[in-house]
């Protein structure tokens, strides 16, 4: 069921660790089906060379399992992306992943100021969740009220997570995120300095063209 959005959530895996973002399956994706609810996610600590379509899983809403084709277990993040959905209905796609520069901040628990255009596309300043345990409810908690205001968020000392209409969409944001880090330390490395911010009345002239 719902194989084409399982071969998308499979494709920006597969592009994700073709890009350097994720690593030895590290990071975990998903994405909604309005009609069924459902959603389609990766499984938990699998190689991408041994994945394939039948490798996507479909849970509901409650985690419950629908499909699992090949038996494997969801991602260990299954309740930090049940937490995007239902706390973000306008959200369809999820993408999580360790990307390095975006993790660097995340450890730093330093948030990325708008200091390219770029951050339009994810809403501006890219706030920072709480620490939690990787896995856990407290995770799950901790994206609340970062999403509230960004479609983006670095993970204290974990990583960084995404959200968009579409799987792809979702991934876009995370690379310019990551896009968006390395310019942010390279910056800071060459005055050690905080660069300006582009104030949001530049933001407002590109909203209005
Ligand atoms: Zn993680």
């Amino acid at each position: 069921m719902l194989e084409s959005i399982k071969e998308r959530v499979l494709k920006i895996s597969e592009r994700a660790e073709k890009d350097g973002l994720i690593r030895r399956g590290s990071g975990n994706f998903s994405m909604r089906d309005i009609g069924t609810g459902y959603i389609c996610i990766t499984p938990t600590g699998q190689d991408r060379e041994d994945s394939d379509i039948d490798s996507i899983l479909v849970i509901d809403m409650d985690g419950n399992i629908i499909e699992n084709k090949k038996n494997l277990k969801p991602t260990s993040e299954i309740l930090m992306h049940l937490s995007a959905y239902k706390n973000r209905e306008d959200i369809k796609a999820v993408c999580h992943t360790h990307a390095i520069y975006s993790t660097i901040f995340a450890v730093r628990k330093k948030e990325i100021p708008p200091i390219v255009f770029e951050s339009l596309i994810v809403g501006g300043t890219v706030p920072v969740a709480e620490y939690a345990i990787p896995g856990t409810k407290e995770l799950a908690d901790s994206i609340i009220k970062p999403l509230e205001k960004s479609d983006a968020c670095l993970l204290e000392k974990h990583g960084v997570l995404t959200v968009g209409n579409t799987i792809e969409e979702a991934y876009i944001k995370m690379q310019y995120v990551e896009d968006m880090a390395k310019i942010y330390l390279y910056s800071l490395l060459l005055e050690k300095k905080e660069p300006e911010d582009i104030p949001q009345s530049e933001f407002d002239k590109v909203f209005n063209r």
